[in-house]
């Protein structure tokens, strides 16, 4: 018997439900958090009849399924969007946990699990109210914190490239809003690339933003094709950019720098001005 393995495997399906339960929270935040409602008070109800809703149907995932997606009372169907929260939750925590290896880096991995949850709640609060909550941003500035203090083994970062990521990007936001008048961009995405950016670094945020701006465009215009509506949430598609990055953040930038040779262009530039004098 294999008790690693075992051991390893019981972890990872943990990891998974404990994702899916606290997705359930983030629903509470992505309805609660736009009425200005409490967060931690439980007076869930159907939101067609008002009925207080079952404490057994308030399981993740299991409850929607065994409801068939219908409230209990008035037949009302149920948003599957819930269950696809509670279960995109889950499958995020097991994805960064696999990705960071729950054994070696279990607290970084815990902090981009986190970070991964308010990613959603923006994702999907943005989508619904063109809004970015505050404190949810200020939630992901905060997770820098024990980043930086206890997880420099498992993913190195200097103070310098915390601070300039929390600028870089968010700057060029900031001016694009103020000269928009908030139209092109909102300081909601301000603040999360800023907070984001203290998390993720100097070179992760940029590639962040990067990804933000590709899947953007893509979705734009495809929504515009659908909707025919040119007004849309820039939140959502930061965030993925952000999720991203946070795992791949190192190899994209490694990409780009050998497939454009940018590396090599700087590195001949600084020769010929070291030639040169
Ligand atoms: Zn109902």
């Amino acid at each position: 018997m294999n008790f690693d393995l075992i051991y390893t495997t019981i972890m990872y399906i943990f990891v998974f439900l404990f994702g899916v339960c606290i997705g359930s929270f983030l629903n509470v935040c992505i309805y609660r958090l736009p009425l200005g409602e409490s967060l931690i008070k439980s007076n869930s109800h159907c939101m067609t009849c008002g009925t207080p809703i079952r404490k057994r149907d308030l399981i993740p995932v299991i409850s929607w399924c065994m409801l068939r997606g219908k409230c209990h009372a008035c037949g009302a169907k149920i948003s599957p969007r819930y269950t696809v929260v509670e279960l995109l939750n889950g499958v995020l925590y097991l994805w960064v946990f696999l990705h960071f290896d729950v054994v070696i880096s279990p607290l970084y991995a815990s902090l981009v699990s986190l970070m991964f949850s308010a990613l959603i709640v923006v994702f999907f609060m943005d989508w619904d109210t063109q809004l970015i909550n505050t404190g949810v941003v200020i939630f992901i500035g905060v997770l820098a914190i024990p980043k930086y203090i206890f997880c420099q083994r498992s993913c190195p970062t200097t103070l310098t490239s915390m601070i300039l990521g929390a600028f870089i990007i968010s700057i060029p936001l900031l001016i694009i809003s103020l000269v928009s008048h908030e139209k092109a961009m909102g300081m909601g995405d301000v603040y999360l690339m800023a907070a984001a950016g203290l998390f993720l670094g100097a070179q992760n945020i940029a590639v962040a933003m990067l990804i933000a701006l590709i899947v953007g465009s893509i979705c734009g215009i495809i929504l515009k094709r659908i909707n025919g509506d040119s007004v849309f949430a820039f939140g959502p598609y930061l965030s993925v950019g952000i999720a991203v990055s946070a795992l791949y953040g190192d190899k994209i930038a490694q990409w780009y720098t050998d497939f454009t040779g940018i590396n090599e262009m700087m590195e001949e530039t600084a020769a010929l001005i070291t030639g040169l004098f």
